[in-house]
């Protein structure tokens, strides 16, 4: 099976490379042509507008769409989650997205570069699907989407808990689309990569 990674801006090297410690090919999509016989695509990190306007001007924001609606199974990470959500808050008004996920994002909702931050989560049902213990999960947020709603077809598979405030979605699912808000290709931690390569080969 080979994991497509869109590769028009952002953090491919790094979501190549941590596929390749699983062992598992990947392939850089950069335009219609790089999407025949891919088992999943990932949605990297970088700005979701500069992706929405690649993604037009390279033709492949058609046929993406078209394929995540025919089940190809999507990993988007930071501004590849604000790709798929539904609603988009304090993006641009051309943004496009590809609406898949029932969730309400806004962009940059935890602050500005300087704000950026890494924390530790819990992820039991993550790890109770591969069959791993729960150790902490390292969480990279670089000006990150706020998950500020989710409808009720989205599975909530880890949250950010802070002292008084209502924990907050990072890593949600529905369907073929597994989405967080943090950066899990920069840290060691290949849970969720492997979690999507499981759901990819399904
Ligand atoms: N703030 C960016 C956006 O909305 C996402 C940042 C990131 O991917 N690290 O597109």
């Amino acid at each position: 099976m080979t994991i497509g990674v869109l590769a028009l801006q952002g953090d491919v090297r790094e979501h190549r490379s941590a596929f390749g410690d699983l062992g598992v090919t990947t392939r850089a999509v950069r335009g219609p042509g790089d999407l025949a016989g891919l088992g999943g695509i990932v949605l990297p990190g970088g700005e979701s507008t500069t992706l929405s306007m690649l993604l037009e001007s390279s033709g492949l924001f058609e046929p993406l769409a078209d394929a995540l609606a025919g089940g190809l199974a999507v990993f988007g990470t930071c501004a590849g989650l604000v790709l798929l959500s539904r609603e988009v808050r304090g993006g641009r008004a051309d943004q496009r997205s590809f609406g898949m996920l029932d969730c309400v994002v806004l962009r940059n909702g935890y602050g500005r570069q300087s704000e950026s931050f890494e924390t530790e989560l819990a992820a039991p049902k993550v790890s109770a699907e591969l069959g791993v213990d729960d150790t902490p999960m390292a969480a990279v947020f670089i000006r990150a989407p706020v998950i500020e709603s989710v409808g009720p077809a989205v599975e909530v598979l880890a949250s950010l808990v802070r002292e008084e405030e209502e924990p907050q979605p990072v890593v949600c699912r529905q369907g073929n689309a597994l989405a967080s808000a943090f950066h899990p290709e920069l840290t060691a931690d290949r849970r969720l990569h492997r979690l999507f390569v499981s759901m990819a080969a399904a």
